[in-house]
Parts: C-alpha cells; structure tokens; sequence
C-alpha cells in the first residue's frame, strides 16, 4: 500500500463539508493514559462508569482497528446565536450542539463519504470511523493532528472556530506521506474565564472536570439528583464555553447541515410544560433532546 497524500485528504475533507482536517500517526497516548487514571483515582468519573472501561483502547486506537497507522481526525464548526449565551433571567437553556439534528448519523455519513472518495485513488485503503461511538480520546488525536489546544474546560480549542466544533475520525490502515504536528504558540495564555465561569466549580483545576458537579452530565448522562443547582439549564450546559474569547470571536458555522433548528428563548417554562409528546416529537425529534426524552426535560426544569 502506498502512502497516502495528506494534502488530498484535506481537499477531500473540504468537499464532504469539515471545515478543519488534520492527520495523525496512531500511537499510545502515553500522556493521556496517566491523567486519566489520575482522574479516575480522584472519583471525578462520578456515575459516569463507561469512562473507566477500556482505558487501553482509549488511548490506543490500534486496540479497536487491525492495522491502524493513520488516524484522519475532521472538524466542523456548529456555532450559531445560541452559541452566545443566555441572559440570566432566560429560564430554560440548552446547550447549543442539541439544538440542531443529532450530529452523529451527519458526521458519520460524511466520513463514510471521505472514505469512499480516498477509496477511488486507493481502492485497498481500509477504515473505520469514528463518532463518539467507541472509546477514542478523539481530543488528543486532534490535538496531534494540529487542530488545537485542550482548554482549561477540558474541550478541544481550535484556533479558528473556538471549542463549538465536532469532530469525527477516520482511522485508516496505510501510512500517511506527512504528518501534521500539535500547533505552537498557541493556547489559553493567562485567561480562566472558563474556570470562574462555570456555576458549580466543577472545573477543580485546568482540564479537569469533576462530573458530579457539572450540569452538562446531570441534564443528560446521569440520573437527576436534588443536590446539585442546574442554574436554568434544561440539556447540557455551555457556560464555560459562550465565555471563551476564542469563541466570542469565531465567526457562525457554515456548514448549513448544522443549523439550528430552534431557538431555546423561544420556549417558555411555560410552553415546556405544556408541550405534548407528539409536538416534542415534530419539533425536537431529530435533535439530541430525544435521548433525554421530554419527561426527563420538564424534570430538570422545576429544579
Ligand atoms: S458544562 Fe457547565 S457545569 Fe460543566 S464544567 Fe462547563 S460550565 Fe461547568
Ligand atoms: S475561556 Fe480562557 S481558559 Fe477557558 S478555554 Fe477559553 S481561552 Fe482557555
């Protein structure tokens, strides 16, 4: 098998519609696979316990793919005007990713088609894509393949398009002919917006997040508890990323695939509260709120 021409990967990248492509060699990650214990040690996982499952393939993606050399990490920008916050007295927040279709089957279908056309100039070319779907420490690889930094709030910050991206991977089995290198210069500097931001501190030092505080796994990964201040926020949280500067000034998405497909401010607790199961289903159906499901929803709203 040849090598394939990282240049050609990123135009092909371009077309299927990511606005950032970056390739990285498939390695342990040795740095990663320490923290996370670390972190593990510390409890911070809370009721989050698939993050202690499969540490090994996490940070190595050679465990989960058979002759994996080349991890082809993508990007795509999701930032709208839900992006830039909320007023304090807004009563019902959603984080802005789950206000559009679920990114997931999106992101996947335009790395199947990535695959494909890399397929037409290397028909044996092998590979796997990846969406959130098995355990990746996908922000390190994209720290790798010169994407970004990882910020205080433990998110991927890329310089152009802030930390409201996606990202998805496409591991494949042949070498690539360059490689991309983590940026230099880049970085949070002395800013901790992010840190003084977050309602319950559950950023206890830089790039680590204690779940058992933060609102975004309350509203959706975890079962709801009576302990904890949700401070409005009905499915996730952006608090600590609306504050980051390097968001404040990142232009909108331009991939129209991830237009929001409403506006929290335009639904009341109100409206929240009447709203029937067949009109969540017509309005919110495709988006991410669907896992949560509507009675979880009204559920975090009295808190
Ligand atoms: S998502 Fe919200 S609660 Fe969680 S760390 Fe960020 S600001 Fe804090
Ligand atoms: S708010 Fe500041 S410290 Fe936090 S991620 Fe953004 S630049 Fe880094």
């Amino acid at each position: 098998m040849v090598n394939i021409e990282s240049v050609h990967i990123k135009g092909l990248a371009k077309t299927v519609g990511f606005d950032l492509c970056g390739v990285a060699r498939c390695e342990k990650l040795t740095f990663n696979n320490n923290a996370l214990n670390s972190w593990l040690e510390k409890g911070y996982d809370s009721s989050l316990e698939y993050m202690s499952r499969n540490v090994d393939k996490r940070c190595d993606v050679r465990l989960m793919v058979e002759g994996a050399k080349t991890v082809i990490v993508c990007a795509v920008s999701y930032k709208s005007v839900v992006s830039d916050g909320y007023a304090e007295d807004d009563g019902c927040k959603i984080a802005s990713y789950a206000c559009n279709k679920d990114y997931h089957k999106t992101i996947k279908k335009m790395l199947k088609q990535l695959l494909k056309e890399l397929k037409v100039k290397y028909p044996t070319l092998n590979g796997r894509v990846f969406v959130d779907s098995a355990p990746i420490f996908e922000k390190q690889y994209a720290v790798n393949a010169g994407l970004g930094w990882i910020g205080r709030q433990s998110l991927l910050i890329t310089p152009e398009y802030g930390s409201y991206v996606l990202l998805g991977e496409l591991v494949v089995d042949a070498y690539a002919d360059n490689y991309d290198q983590p940026l230099q210069g880049v970085g949070c500097g002395e800013c901790r917006r992010c840190m003084e931001a977050c309602p319950n501190g559950a950023i206890v030092a830089p790039m680590t997040i204690n779940t058992s505080r933060c609102i975004s796994c309350h509203t959706i990964e975890q079962q709801p508890t009576s302990e904890i201040d949700l401070h409005g926020w009905i499915f996730g949280c952006d608090e600590c990323q609306s504050c980051c500067p390097y968001n404040q000034k990142a232009a909108y998405h331009n991939n129209t695939l991830f237009d929001p497909i409403f506006n929290p401010r335009d639904i009341s607790p109100t409206d929240w509260a009447a709203m029937s199961a067949k009109e969540f289903e017509a309005r919110m159906g495709t988006t991410p709120l669907k896992r949560s499901g509507l009675e979880r929803i009204k559920m975090n709203i009295k808190k």
